[in-house]
């Protein structure tokens, strides 16, 4: 029932579990349906679910009616059956250090590089002054936002 969210979001494959929103945001809380992750230390396959990390991550993703999307992410952490070590999971699409997935990334900086702020703005209606705010905005609200979300 949630998928055509999902792929409305260019979330396929993902689980949705809920969609929260406010004036400012939407807040997708979702995960990956393996049971399995990839050691990236010996590449071995673990089903061992060690734990789940205990704060949300938001990750800006897209936008939606000039709302920015955020991903909210519980990473699980394994532990490798061959080498033994403890490994946090990996996201497609998510760089693990980055704060906005590549989607976001690829949204703003095309952005950026094929068009004037002014272009932008007449396309999404808005002050080009207000575009670049909103633009800057968002970066700095990824920046900063990587605190737990959510209850
Ligand atoms: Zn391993």
């Amino acid at each position: 029932m949630k998928q055509p969210i999902g792929h409305a979001l260019g979330l396929q494959g993902w689980i949705i579990y809920r969609l929260e929103q406010n004036e400012h945001q939407v807040d997708v809380y979702a995960g990956r349906p393996k049971k399995e992750a990839r050691c990236p230390h010996c590449q071995a396959i673990s089903r061992s679910v060690r734990s789940r990390s205990s704060n949300w991550q938001r990750k800006l993703h897209t936008w939606v009616d000039q709302k920015p999307v955020y991903l909210c992410l519980r990473p699980r952490r394994f532990r490798c059956p061959s080498c033994r070590k403890v490994f946090t999971e990996t996201f497609p699409g998510i760089k693990p250090w980055a704060r906005m997935t590549d989607r976001a990334m690829g949204m703003l900086f095309g952005h950026l590089r094929d068009r004037s702020f002014r272009r932008v703005a007449e396309e999404t209606s808005k002050a080009p002054e207000r575009f670049g705010a909103f633009c800057f905005g968002a970066f700095a609200f990824a920046e900063h936002r990587d605190a737990p979300c959510g209850s």
